[in-house]
């Protein structure tokens, strides 16, 4: 259910890709259509052998591959590799079938659905369950979906045939051409049906938002803005046997007063007295997990910053933790007692 699947090997993509190449090319199949399936064939191996490439169309269907230009799609494939040794067993289910089954039938399939969760960076260090909560619309029960009062479908408009549009003709008699123009039918706004009693649940629109909770399992170390992925959850596909799209947990960390994330690494400002610095102190710092005693040298300067190795947060996928990063803010006091001024003063007349 989470995380974003990655089957079919490369090399089940390469021997795919190249029975496909050769069944298509155009040097050896003149039927109407090769060529352009030839080009859709070497475009969707591009997409899936690179990494790269394939996790953005994994996460983002084609809008995440639609920028890449021919050269950045096709660099890096080594077709003299593909095509060393020929093989002629075509025919079998391939990782491209589905690759062209969105791509042809894209609109039948519900749009995706991004939300974001906030979790805590405590969450972020040791992983595990966490509830998220979304809202998506869903088949109206009061109409089953038809959008109509009780039940009863909208029926088609007779003025544009259910077409939602209207074309108007008319001869230009001088230049002998005819002029065709298309605008939105008026007697049904552009839907193509008239819906004379609403259902009242849904306002005619055939779908009520409705709230879910899921829990999804945060993976330890999870990055900014990390995506989970959850099959089926998203919009619901367009009748009449459209799927359902995707859901997208978006996972970011919650503010915390204490530390500033930057990756697997934390980040947090102490202020101490400018003596502390001078003669060198130990200090008391949170963690994640309670807190620790660091040891701020003597002849410390403002700004400084000190590294608490492995401090920070796990490493997403790795067994290596980040680092905590303290930024030394030294306070200069702004009122002193009697005894104080005197010190610093004497201290002053030393140094000169
Ligand atoms: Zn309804
Ligand atoms: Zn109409």
């Amino acid at each position: 259910m989470l995380g974003i699947a990655r089957n079919a090997d490369q090399k089940a993509i390469k021997d795919a890709f190249r029975n496909l190449a050769l069944k298509y090319h155009p040097d050896r199949n003149k039927e109407p259509g090769a060529e352009e399936r030839f080009k859709e064939i070497a475009e969707a191996y591009a997409v899936l052998s690179d990494p790269k490439k394939r996790a953005e169309y994994d996460a983002r269907g084609f809008e995440g591959v639609a920028d890449f230009s021919r050269e950045d799609l096709f660099n890096g494939i080594n077709f003299a590799d593909i095509f060393g040794g020929l093989n002629f067993d075509f025919g079998v289910e391939s990782p491209f079938d589905s690759f062209f089954r969105r791509r042809r039938k894209g609109p039948l399939r519900g749009a995706n659905i991004e939300v974001d969760l906030y979790v805590t960076l405590e969450r972020v260090a040791s992983g595990g369950e966490e509830k998220v909560r979304f809202t998506r619309p869903v088949t109206c029960k009061a109409c089953h979906g038809t959008g109509g009062k009780g039940g009863v479908a909208p029926r088609k408009c007779e003025t544009c045939g259910g077409t939602g549009r209207v074309a108007y003709s008319r001869r230009e008699e001088k230049e002998h051409v005819l002029i065709q123009q298309i605008t939105p039918c008026s007697a049904c706004h552009g839907r193509g049906v008239i819906n004379e009693h609403p259902c009242p649940e849904c306002n005619g629109s055939g779908t009520v938002e409705q709230g879910e909770t899921l829990t999804v399992k945060i993976p330890v170390g999870v990055e900014e803005g990390m995506a989970l992925r959850i099959t089926g959850k998203g919009m619901p596909g367009p009748p009449p046997d459209g799927i359902a799209g995707d859901l997208f947990v978006v996972v970011r960390s919650l503010r915390d007063p204490r530390f500033e994330r930057a990756g697997a690494d934390l980040l947090r400002t102490v202020s101490m007295p400018i003596t502390g610095a001078v003669l060198g102190t130990t200090l008391e710092v949170p963690t994640l997990n309670g807190s620790t005693s660091v040891i701020v040298p003597a002849g410390t300067q403002p700004d400084a910053i000190l590294r608490l190795e492995g401090k920070g947060l796990p490493e997403f996928g790795s067994d290596r933790h980040g680092d905590m990063y303290l930024r030394i803010r030294l306070e200069v006091p702004e009122h002193l007692t009697r005894e104080e001024r005197e010190l610093y003063e004497r201290l002053r007349a030393i140094k000169t």
